[in-house]
This record gives C-alpha cells, sequence and structure tokens, in this order.
C-alpha cells in the first residue's frame, strides 16, 4: 500500500516540477527520465512493488480482523488510506474525472467509489490509447479516406507485445497477432450462425451416455421443422395450432439436455481418494497432433473413450462474430497434445460428447464457465464429470486462482498469457500460438492430481473439500447458454452502466444507435463493438452531430460500417436532436451551453416509461411551461406560441406513446380490416411460449418474439401493441369458436405426435454409438453429418420457422409495418450497401489500435462487467455483457 502511494505521489510530483525545468533537463523526457524506455522501466518497476504490496497486505477476514483488533494498525491504515484516496482524487482531477473519494461516507460510499474509480481508469486508459495511437501515427483522422479493403503498411509499437518486460530491444518485438484479412470461417460454416433475436435452443439431437433419453423434439426432426404454414387450415388455425404444439416442447427446448443425468451425478470413491501426482511428460517428449479432419477426430474420440481423464480447453474469437467463435479445442493426456480446429470441424465436434459426457471420464478444465457454454453455444457438446481446477485453487485458497499461478506454484512453469487474446482464427496457426494452446493443458492433468492431494490434506483426509470441489464443477457444467437477446429496454441497461447522464435528445440518440448496431451485428455477424464502440456511440449521442462530418469525427479509428452508413446514422442523429427537451434540460442546457446536463434523480426518459413521464407531458401543457426552442426569436407571439403548443403536445404524444394508442385502439376497435382482426384474434390466442424470459408482470405477448422482426408477433405486436383488457374479453368469444374448431386439429397433433415417439423410439434402436455413426460417416465421404443425422434427425434442432427464421436470410426480414409505433424504422436503412462489404473483409477498421482496450480489460476486468464490451476489447463477447450477467474471467 505504502509503496504504490509513493508511486502516485511520484508520479504527481513529476507533472509539478515540470514547469521549472532547468538547461540540463531539457533533453530528458520528463524529470529524471532520460528516455522513454528508462521511465517505463520504473513505471512498470514501481508498478510492480505495489502489486507485490498489495498482495502481501492481510487477507481480508481472520487475518485482517486480528491485525485490527491493534490501535497502532488501525491508525496507520487509515492514515495511508487518506493519502491513497487523496492521490487518487487528484490523479482522477487532473484527468477531469469525477473526484469526490474522500469526502463519501466510508461504508456506504465503498461501491460507487469503486465504479468512480472503474470509470476513471477507463477514462484515462482511454486516453491513453488514443495518444498512443497518435504516437503512433495512427490518427486516422489524420489520414486520407482510403478505399476499402487498402490498408496502409503500420508497425505497432507498444510495450505488452514486447518479449520480455525488461530487455526493450526492437528485435524482441512480437508481431501482433491480428492477422489482417483473416477469412471469415462463418462462411465455411455448414450450419449458418443463428443471430436471430430469439433464445438459444440446444443444439444436440444425439444423447451419448444418457439415462434419460433425449425429449423427442431434438430427435424427431419432424417436430422440430413443423411450420404453421405447411398446415391445410386457415392461416389463424394453423398459428394456433403450431403455438399449442411448440408449447408442449417447451420445456424440452430450453432445458439442459444432460440435466437429469448430471443431477444424479454421485461421486465415485475412487474419485475422492488420495492420488499419487503423476509427472507429466516434458513437452519438447509429446506428441502434439493437429486434428482437422473428421476423420482424425473420430480417431481421438475413440482414444479419449479408453481413458479415465483428460484435460481441456477451448480459444474464443469474439470481434469479427456476434455471438463468437469457438476457434480452437485443445485436450490433453497423459500422453499426448492435441490441438482441434474447431473452425474446420465445428459441425462434426459434437462426436466428442461420447468421451465428454461419459461420467467414467474425468475432463479437467481450468475456469470451465465461458468453455461450458461456448460448447454447447457451438458444437452441442456437454461434459459430464467436470473437475475444474480454478475451484480447486479456490478451494485451496491459493494466493491466485489463475491458471498461471498453478503453472508456476506446481509446475514451475511460467506461461505467457499474451496469446491469450490473440486472433484464434487464424489459419494456419503460427507455432507460438499451437505453443501457447498447447501448454494450456499440458499440465492440467499434473495439477488435478496436485490440487487433490492437497485437498485432502488440507482437510486432514476427509473428503469434504474434495467433494466440495466435485460440485461446484458439475453447477459449472450445468450452465446453460443464454443468447443476446435485444429489448426495448437493452439499451437502458447498457446506458446505467455508463453511468453517463444523458438528456432526452442524447438518450434518444443512444437508444436509435444501439438498436441500429444490434441489428446490424446480427446481420453482419460482427460483434456490437465491431459495429460501433460503446465510446464512440456515447461519444455520437452525446455531441448529437448536426452534419454527418461530426459523425466521423466522433470516431477515431472509422469503423467501417459508421463510414459507409453515415447518412443513415446522421438521420438517426436528427431524429433524436427533434425530440422535445424537459423544461429541466432546457434551463441546464442554457446554463452550460451545449454540454451534457447533469441529471435529477429520475430524468431517465424512455418513450415507454409512464412512471417517469412528467405531468406537463400529459397534458396541454400551461405557456410558462412550454419547451421554448433554443434561438427562437419570436417566442413571446401568441399566435407562434398557440402553434407550439400544437406542435409540443403532439410531440409528446409521441413520447407517451402507450397511453394515447390504448385509447386509440379502443375507439377503432369496430372499424379494424378483416385482415387485421385475424391478425389479432392470433395474437389474443399466442399463449407465450418465452414466458419463462420475461417478467411476471409482462401482460404482453414475448419480448422477444416482438422483437424479432421476422416474427409474425413482432408485425403484429406492433400495430396492435397495447389492447385493453376490455377488448379482450369482447374478443373471447371470437377466440373460443376458433378453439374449438382447433380441438379436432389439436387432436389430430396428438396422434401426430404419438407416431412421432413410436418413431423415435424405434430409431432408438437403430442408433447405434456416435462412434459407429462417425466411423460410418467417414466411410461415407463429403456426406458425413448429414448422413448421420438423416437417422434420428436430419439438421440440428431448429425451432419453428417462426421462430428462427430471420437466422439465415436476415436481410429477407419483413418490413415493419407503417405505422405509428416505430422504436426505430429498420425498412429506410439502405442495407443493400454490405451486400459486398461482407467478405472483404473490410480491413480499414483494424482491431490492433483497440490494443490499449485490451489493457483497460485486463486492468479492469472482474471489477466491473464491461457494457458492451465487444466495444471495448476484440476479444471480449459483446452480448456477454449485455446480456446482463456478470462474466468472471477466471484470472490469469
Ligand atoms: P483461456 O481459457 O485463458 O485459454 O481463454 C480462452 C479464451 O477466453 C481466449 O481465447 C479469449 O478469447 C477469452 N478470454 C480469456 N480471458 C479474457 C479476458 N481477460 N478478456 C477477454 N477475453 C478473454
Ligand atoms: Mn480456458
Ligand atoms: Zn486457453
Amino acid at each position: 500500500m505504502a509503496s504504490s502511494k509513493s508511486n502516485i505521489s511520484t508520479n504527481t510530483g513529476l507533472r509539478d516540477t515540470t514547469s521549472d525545468t532547468n538547461d540540463e533537463e531539457k533533453d530528458e523526457l520528463c524529470p529524471g527520465f532520460k528516455d522513454v524506455d528508462a521511465f517505463v522501466k520504473y513505471g512498470l518497476g514501481a508498478v510492480l512493488s505495489a502489486t507485490k504490496a498489495s498482495a502481501a497486505l492481510p487477507q481480508t477476514g481472520d487475518e485482517y480482523d486480528f491485525y485490527r483488533s491493534f490501535p497502532g494498525f488501525q491508525e496507520f491504515c487509515e492514515s495511508q488510506g487518506d493519502k491513497l484516496l487523496h492521490c487518487m482524487s487528484q490523479i482522477m482531477q487532473h484527468h477531469g474525472c469525477r473526484s469526490h473519494m474522500r469526502d463519501q461516507n466510508k461504508l456506504t460510499g465503498l461501491e460507487e467509489r469503486f465504479d468512480l474509480v472503474v470509470d476513471s481508469n477507463d477514462v484515462i486508459l482511454e486516453r491513453v490509447g488514443i495518444l498512443l495511437d497518435e504516437a503512433d501515427g495512427v490518427n486516422r483522422s489524420q489520414q486520407p479516406v482510403m478505399p476499402a479493403g487498402f490498408q496502409p503498411p503500420k508497425i505497432v509499437v507498444s510495450s505488452w507485445n514486447r518479449k520480455g518486460t525488461g530487455s526493450g530491444s526492437r528485435s524482441e518485438m512480437f508481431r501482433l497477432l491480428h492477422a489482417k484479412n483473416v477469412a471469415r470461417p462463418q462462411l465455411k460454416f455448414k450450419e449458418k450462425v443463428d443471430n436471430s433475436n430469439t433464445p438459444f435452443i440446444p443444439k444436440i439431437f444425439i444423447k451419448p451416455n444418457a439415462i434419460k433419453p433425449l425429449p423427442c423434439y431434438f430427435t424427431n426432426k419432424q417436430i422440430r421443422k413443423q411450420r404453421p404454414e405447411d398446415l391445410d387450415v386457415p392461416a389463424a388455425l394453423a398459428d394456433f395450432i403450431h403455438q399449442q404444439r411448440t408449447q408442449e416442447h417447451i420445456e424440452d427446448m430450453f432445458a439442459h439436455p444432460y440435466q437429469y443425468e448430471l443431477d444424479h451425478l454421485t461421486i465415485p470413491e475412487s474419485l475422492l481418494s488420495k492420488p499419487e501426482p503423476q509427472m507429466y511428460k516434458p513437452v519438447a517428449e509429446t506428441k502434439c497432433s493437429f486434428i482437422d479432419t473428421l476423420e482424425d477426430l473420430v480417431a481421438l474420440n475413440e482414444k479419449l473413450c479408453k481413458l479415465s481423464e483428460f484435460a481441456v480447453d477451448l480459444e474464443h474469437h469474439s470481434y469479427r462474430s456476434f455471438l463468437g467463435l469457438t476457434s480452437l479445442m485443445q485436450v490433453s493426456t497423459r500422453e499426448e497434445d492435441f490441438i482441434i480446429d474447431t473452425l474446420e470441424l465445428r459441425s462434426e465436434m459434437y462426436i466428442l460428447n461420447e468421451a465428454f459426457t461419459d461420467p467414467a471420464i474425468v475432463k479437467v478444465f481450468h475456469g470451465a464457465d465461458s468453455d461450458i457454454e461456448w460448447l454447447q453455444r457451438d458444437f452441442g457438446l456437454y461434459v459430464v464429470r467436470l473437475f475444474d481446477t480454478h475451484q480447486a485453487s479456490r478451494a485451496l485458497n491459493l494466493a491466485r486462482h489463475s491458471l498461471d499461478h498453478l503453472l508456476t506454484h506446481f509446475c514451475n512453469v511460467s506461461s505467457d498469457k499474451r496469446y491469450q487474446l490473440a486472433d484464434w482464427r487464424i489459419r494456419p496457426l503460427p507455432d507460438e500460438m499451437v505453443q501457447y494452446a498447447r501448454t494450456d493443458t499440458h499440465y492440467l492433468l499434473y495439477i488435478y492430481d496436485c490440487v487433490r492431494a492437497q485437498l485432502l490434506d488440507f482437510n486432514h483426509g476427509q473428503p469434504g473439500l474434495l467433494q466440495c470441489v466435485w460440485n461446484k464443477s458439475k453447477d459449472i457444467s450445468l450452465k446453460k447458454y443464454v443468447k443476446p437477446i435485444f429489448t426495448e429496454e437493452s439499451y437502458l441497461e447498457l446506458q446505467r452502466k455508463q453511468k453517463r447522464s444523458f438528456n432526452t435528445q442524447q438518450l434518444t440518440a443512444f437508444r436509435l444507435l444501439f438498436a441500429w448496431r444490434d441489428k446490424l451485428a446480427r446481420q453482419e455477424d460482427e460483434s456490437t463493438g465491431y459495429i460501433l464502440p460503446t465510446h464512440m456511440m456515447i461519444k455520437i449521442s452525446e455531441e448529437l452531430p448536426k452534419e454527418p462530418q461530426g459523425i466521423i469525427a466522433c470516431c477515431n479509428p472509422i469503423p467501417p460500417l459508421v463510414r459507409q452508413q453515415v447518412n443513415e446514422l446522421h438521420l438517426l442523429v436528427q431524429q433524436a436532436r427533434e425530440m422535445p427537451l424537459l423544461k429541466a434540460e432546457i434551463a441546464a442546457q442554457k446554463k452550460k451551453g451545449l454540454t451534457p446536463i447533469k441529471k435529477p434523480e429520475v430524468t431517465l426518459f424512455g418513450p415507454h416509461d409512464t412512471s417517469r413521464v412528467s405531468e406537463s407531458d400529459l397534458h396541454p401543457v400551461s405557456s410558462d411551461e412550454l419547451p421554448v426552442k433554443q434561438g427562437m426569436l419570436f417566442s413571446d407571439d401568441e399566435h407562434e406560441m398557440d402553434a407550439d403548443v400544437e406542435k409540443t403536445s403532439d410531440l409528446m404524444a409521441a413520447a407517451t406513446i402507450t397511453l394515447f394508442e390504448e385509447v386509440k385502439t379502443t375507439n377503432n376497435q369496430e372499424s379494424l380490416p378483416v385482415a387485421q382482426m385475424k391478425a389479432r384474434r392470433i395474437l389474443e390466442s399466442f399463449e407465450n411460449p418465452f414466458r419463462m424470459y420475461l417478467p411476471s408482470s409482462d401482460v404482453h405477448i414475448s419480448k422477444n418474439a416482438k422483437f424479432d422482426p421476422s416474427s409474425k408477433i413482432f408485425e403484429i405486436s406492433k400495430r396492435w401493441k397495447l389492447q385493453s383488457i376490455e377488448q379482450q374479453q369482447k374478443e373471447m368469444e371470437a377466440k373460443r369458436k376458433v378453439k374449438q374448431e382447433a380441438k379436432e386439429h389439436a387432436k389430430k397433433a396428438s396422434e401426430e405426435r404419438n407416431k412421432a415417439k413410436q418413431s423415435y423410439q424405434e430409431s432408438l434402436q437403430n442408433v447405434a454409438t456416435v462412434r459407429q455413426q462417425a466411423a460410418e460417416s467417414v466411410k461415407g465421404g463429403a456426406k458425413k453429418r448429414e448422413r448421420i443425422a438423416s437417422e434420428v434427425g436430419e439438421s440440428t434442432p431448429k425451432p419453428s420457422k417462426k421462430l428462427m427464421k430471420s437466422a439465415e436470410k436476415p436481410q429477407k426480414t419483413e418490413p415493419p409495418p407503417q405505422d405509428s409505433f416505430k422504436p426505430f424504422d429498420y425498412s429506410q436503412s439502405d442495407l443493400k450497401v454490405f451486400a459486398g462489404a461482407k467478405s472483404k473483409d473490410n480491413t480499414q477498421f483494424d482491431p490492433n489500435r483497440q490494443a490499449h482496450d485490451f489493457k483497460k480489460k485486463k486492468i479492469s476486468k472482474g471489477q466491473k462487467s464491461n457494457p458492451g464490451a465487444g466495444g471495448r476489447s476484440m476479444s471480449f463477447l459483446a452480448g456477454k455483457s449485455d446480456r446482463g450477467f456478470r462474466h468472471n474471467w477466471p484470472k490469469r
């Protein structure tokens, strides 16, 4: 603690003394340092000792409490703490960040202060990144606009990609592992990625090691492929029947396929007894195979099935993909290492389920939380009998829980986590990356032995602690992948995390930009951070540029899609600028010129947030409450005023659309055209299959479906967004009739279902082992999976077309109806612009220049879930934080 303080004060001290530089200091970079290297070296040393010192502080819990009981210690802590806070405040002030670190209540303010530090860190690092970029001469705004695909040569100089921290010699510089023009692996995928705004449904269609068979929804191709359109009945009825059928499978569709097996998993005695650690083979003497053919994969599966344990790790890419791509799988046995090209074998990986779900085979991972999700999402792979060494490290209360640390601690091997964030799509894989990847699993089985032995020793031979690790690991393997879903509120979630205050116009811009980028990201299969990084989105929202050029100016470097769609974006910003400001906002703006206002507690203003709509919004505004347009010449002219009142209330009506629409629909219900009446009936009969994803208070239909532009519900819900309950009752009669008809058809359906069940049972008998099937398909050559699949179901499960159809042809989504409710009208977007853009893999926007974002990520990781993280860190799945849970990267 003390050293970190002195480090900080040295820095601030440096700043203060620069003014009185004398002659001999003139050549120096800054006083006391002759060049950057000297400064960096000193800085790194200071940071290192500070980190060490803080790691050496007594642990919270017993140790700390014990020390705390000494008044001397208490006093010392207090004074050091104060000094520290003071320094931090100073630094934050220097950078223009909010800083009231010191004067806050020590207990209650802790969390807020923590956020404050994280925010300031972000700001400072952002600035550092920009400055570094500029120093590198990569400041985009000063570069001529290049034709798409043209990449000027560029040297990236950065300390973190240099080999060995001390040396600093240029020859030791690593090339940044961002290959330019990496071919999009998605283009080769046999099954297209499903970015539609619908919940994830497991990909599994064969379930090895099953105690409870896989529900027929997954095994029966017919059920999965049923579409309302294919039923030979009137549309409304077809929809109803379809929905009823879907309802039956809802539980199966979203359950963990191995829930039952995992729930009934017991820990055999052998796994609780003390092992004799079996030393790993030296890397140099270990065979390492690169697996990129089905044949080799099948052989590997054969091999794994005979073992009692193996180690697994994954590498992942998330910058140039919406959901992220599992790019590599590393497997180590006691004898061999394997590197599997999971981009190549993506649709064949499922065969490993035979080994992965066999409870007799232990799968050792380190920090498996993400891996478990990625395995499900990309391959339909599940793990039964997981041992997570990260959990073991926690249980052992080791100093740190990173793999790095375990490697040093148990194997005396220093690993190099530099490649963790490399672009793992690169093929052929550079040797350095293969070596890195290998290290992640090579030692893991030995570590598994060591930690088990220690867990037992730790507990005086009692298995309790080890048992606990097994159970924690099991809980991780029970995790289900959840797809990021766009809802009307998603932008608020992100906005809240930014802790920025936006006025009505700014918030509107933020909402529109958020929707634009989400839509585009799904469609183009890019991360939201690639489309438009969050910090740029905030900048545009805050500045509300009047000209397209202004939008460009907010972005450095300019994301390719922003460049292409700048006119579209400009329209969105204009739309936001047309929003009337609240009275308080206008006053604040007047005071501060155009700088964003500090918001009072509840000025968050969403068009559907009626709870926050002020009185003046609901009723015709009295003249003294009227928002006055800035710079209006004749604002006191009565005539003008009247017109304005009308205009304003119109605009406000738009903002409180829910209220007015409700009234409108009630009045117009008799005069609805037949088609609309029909649609409304469907809507009413629609029992939301995704209710589980909704807050219980929601009386409307599925938000997911509503916001999937491809779903009928989306269209319908937009037209009849809010129906009064009264109305619904009136139409109950009509509905009942439809139901009567439906009953007959439902009967038919249940017969069909029984047949399906039967056929499943039959097919079960036909299903040999996965191994046999896979082997067969090897023989079958190119047909591979299709053939295997056709025995039980032709492809990975697809939910009804209604839910998923936008996945493969997002461009063909139905245009939103022209009505008054428009969260955002995409139909006006010129999406053709992207036609050729995809495959070109535009290189103008270079993730290299986000290098500083990595550092930021590393520094603030675990402290704060990074909202729209894709925007900040190229390798971090944007959706993760968007969907609102904190992602705990196991520490490295
Ligand atoms: P690892 O388990 O360390 O091999 O990490 C697996 C993958 O997780 C890497 O390929 C990265 O894509 C991702 N990853 C790990 N740590 C981080 C981090 N701190 N920030 C962003 N992505 C990470
Ligand atoms: Mn991992
Ligand atoms: Zn790894």
